[in-house]
């Protein structure tokens, strides 16, 4: 490079002096008031003004900075001066700018926060979108979730893994599932590393967690909705479903708890502040939760699954009395939940699964498993599938399995709720979603 970038627009402070800097980045907005022109240059992590005195900067550079267009990539080099209006509380008096990339106009969209362009928009042209500070703020915390995640969960001897997203046959046997030709074979996207997570507890891994892709063909059009998610899944051996929610609850109150400490500039620029929840949380049981509702004037059968509604009524009633937002829903009926979910030794119409809510948002689903092949065998036929087409799954559970439990937890949904954001859209770099293959 022409310049060689000497600091990023937040290593430099006012007490520095009067050192040379040469930052790099793009042209925010030039502003010319007659005497004096500020150019306002953007990197990733703030802006800093570069300031030029029409009487004492050469006529040159004075129309350098004129024929900037906006967006275009530069880098400034200049003295630093002490000056409290301007951003960071220093200015840059440039001696050298270099044009590195002209971007053309008019842009696709604002940057500069002073247009809010609507959702789809900002979508279509997200590679300018992605610029705005307050945009890439979540990515920013979306990257320290994952950070915090991968050491809380490590710490806690999980293994990670990584299982193909190619698969033949579906995880629970739903229709939700893209095909995909594989050579001269129909294949299909996984839906969930549930299965494989399974053969690893036969494989005697003990605990294992994957952070990847999940693909459901739902055609949902929903504010918390995806079709391509990023899943965070455990599987943990010699573990009961209680166990498994322990596991969920700290997880999610070290992420809040790091966020909150390690992150504050980040959360300031999206102007929110997470509420920290304290574990143990609320269990509600599956028919506590159908009675809040039912009184509620949400009429729902045992054994059906929460409507949307339901789940709005029940988050508020759970926010009235406890003041939290998150709580487990408990003691689902067997039917409910997918086959390999673990019923009751008493009550067998009752599973051993639990769903972790964040007010009325799904954030986790998780169960003890079933570990034994007879009564496997047995859930796949009662759920109308066949057991033959899960041969390669149940062949593990022959071998030795020990008994196991663990859950899935989609990253976009923890973001959303963490940050409060409204659409789980913006969660994502390239949402795929019913409508939206690109960019
Ligand atoms: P929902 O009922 O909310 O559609 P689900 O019960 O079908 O979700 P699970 O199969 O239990 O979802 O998946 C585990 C977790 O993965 C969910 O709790 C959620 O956090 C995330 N997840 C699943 N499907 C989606 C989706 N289509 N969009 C966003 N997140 C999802
Ligand atoms: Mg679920």
């Amino acid at each position: 490079m022409q310049s060689e970038r000497t600091h990023y627009t937040n290593q430099i402070t006012p007490e520095m002096g009067s050192e040379h800097v040469t930052i790099a980045g793009w042209v925010h907005e030039i502003r010319d008031l007659g005497g004096i022109i500020f150019a306002l240059i953007r990197d990733r992590e703030g802006i800093a003004q570069a300031t030029l005195f029409k009487k004492t900067t050469p006529a040159e550079l004075i129309g350098a900075v004129k024929s900037l267009s906006r967006e275009s990539v530069v880098t400034v080099t200049g003295e630093v001066k002490l000056e409290k209006k301007a951003p960071g509380g220093y200015e840059i008096i440039p001696e050298k700018i270099n044009l590195l990339s002209k971007a053309a106009s008019p842009l696709p969209m604002d940057t500069t926060g002073k247009v809010d362009a609507d959702l789809e928009t900002r979508l279509d042209s997200r590679f300018i979108d992605l610029r705005r500070p307050k945009v890439q703020a979540i990515f920013r915390i979306r990257h320290h979730v994952l950070q915090s995640v991968r050491s809380f969960l490590a710490n806690e001897g999980f293994i990670e893994v990584t299982t193909p997203k190619v698969v033949a046959t579906a995880t629970e046997g739903g229709t939700a599932l893209f095909p995909i030709t594989y050579f001269e074979r129909e294949a299909f996207l996984n839906q969930s590393p549930q299965l494989f997570k399974q053969m690893l507890m036969s494989a005697g891994f003990d605990r294992v967690f994957e952070i990847g892709p999940i693909f459901r063909a739902e055609e949902h059009d929903t504010r918390k909705h995806l079709n391509e998610v990023t899943s965070i899944d455990i599987e943990a051996s010699f573990t009961d479903h209680n166990q498994a929610m322990q596991i969920l609850e700290r997880l999610v109150t070290h992420v809040y708890t790091e966020i909150s400490t390690q992150a504050k500039n980040t959360l300031k620029e999206l102007k929110t502040t997470p509420k920290i929840p304290e574990p143990p949380f609320e269990r509600l049981k599956y028919t506590e939760a159908i009675e809040i509702a039912t009184t509620r004037g949400e009429e729902l059968v045992w054994g059906e699954d929460l409507t949307t509604a339901a789940e709005t009524i029940i988050a508020e009633v759970i926010n009235e009395t406890t003041n939290t937002d998150h709580y487990f829903i408990i003691d689902w009926p067997t039917e409910t939940k997918p086959f390999y979910a673990m019923p009751q030794e008493t009550k067998p119409e009752i599973s051993k699964a639990f769903d972790l809510m964040h007010r009325n948002i799904e954030l986790s689903s998780g169960a003890q498993r079933i570990h034994n092949t007879e009564q496997l065998t047995e859930r796949i036929k009662e759920q109308g599938l066949e057991p033959e087409d899960f041969k390669s799954y149940l062949q593990p559970f022959k071998y030795g399995m020990p008994p196991h439990a663990g859950w899935g937890l989609g990253l976009e949904r923890l973001l959303m709720t963490l940050l409060n954001i409204e659409n789980i859209r913006n969660t994502v770099l390239f949402p795929r979603d019913r409508k939206r293959l690109s960019p």
